[in-house]
């Protein structure tokens, strides 16, 4: 059933074909909000989400796009503005690497760095070069608790993450004179491809689940966190780091 607190608002999900960006174009649509559903080939993925929106009385449409190329990022937005105005962006494409530092070479800081911390940048300066004349606007950019904690073997991730978290703080400072509001989340462990025990190391996984609640987290739990932070319920927020984490900011 479609609801009413985004009816007519146009939101952008970058890494929306699975996992928590799947989740929140869901959950967007369910609120009335027209979704583009931004994936880097998972076109069969990409459709079927869009299907399943549609069969539910909502409203999307699927964009292809390798977020850490500016040129195909540069063509979306095209795409995307030419058919209409953006209301609202949620930057969550991501990939994790778990590798030593001292192996973790130029290629692999430049991949990691280069999507889930520039595309994040790109995103944010396409969206916002189009938001500020309309003075209105909300972006939310997934970053982790590993940006605020850091972890042994994810050096580049969580470099990045901590990025995101400089870059959604200054923004909501620039803009907010402007009528547009930048948040983040910051989720912990969260039950997608990204995070199974066939990815993780039996370590990483026995330390994720060291934290107070003691499981993953769902990704429609996420999105919950990112649907409120884009409407017009969470008004007086910006610059803020929900934390979707089972408790993980305060330690086992
Ligand atoms: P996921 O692997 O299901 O989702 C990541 C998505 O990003 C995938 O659909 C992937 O195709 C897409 N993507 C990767 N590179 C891309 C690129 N260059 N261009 C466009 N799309 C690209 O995993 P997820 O857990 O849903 O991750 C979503 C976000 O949540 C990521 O930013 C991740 O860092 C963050 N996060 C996840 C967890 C967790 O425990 N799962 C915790 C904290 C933060």
């Amino acid at each position: 059933m479609v609801g009413q607190a985004l009816q007519g608002q146009v939101a952008l999900v970058t890494g929306a074909a699975t996992g928590i960006g799947r989740a929140t174009a869901l959950a967007l649509a369910t609120e009335g909000a027209r979704v583009w559903i931004n994936h880097c080939e998972q076109q069969d993925l990409a459709e079927q989400l869009v299907a399943e929106i549609i069969a539910h009385g909502g409203d999307a449409c699927a964009v292809e796009a390798d977020v850490s190329d500016p040129a195909a990022v540069a063509a979306m937005f095209e795409t995307i503005l030419g058919a209409g105005p953006l209301d609202m962006l949620v930057n969550n494409a991501g990939v994790i690497l778990e590798k030593p530092f001292l192996a973790t070479d130029e290629a692999d800081w430049a991949r990691v760095l280069g999507v889930d911390l520039s595309a994040v940048y790109r995103c944010c300066r396409h969206a916002l070069a189009h938001m500020q004349p309309r003075r209105s606007g909300a972006i939310v950019n997934v970053t982790s608790d590993l940006g605020f904690l850091g972890r042994e073997h994810y050096a580049a991730y969580c470099t990045a993450k901590a990025g995101v978290i400089g870059l959604t703080r200054s923004l909501a400072r620039e803009f907010a004179a402007d009528g547009i509001r930048v948040n983040g989340v910051a989720p912990g462990p969260i039950a997608t491809a990204m995070v199974s025990p066939e990815h993780m190391s039996e370590q990483w996984m026995a330390k994720e689940l060291a934290i107070p609640m003691a499981r993953l987290g769902t990704p429609e739990e996420v999105a919950a966190a990112i649907v409120f932070l884009l409407s017009p319920r969470a008004s007086y927020f910006t610059g803020q780091m929900l934390g979707p984490n089972g408790g993980s900011w305060m330690g086992a």
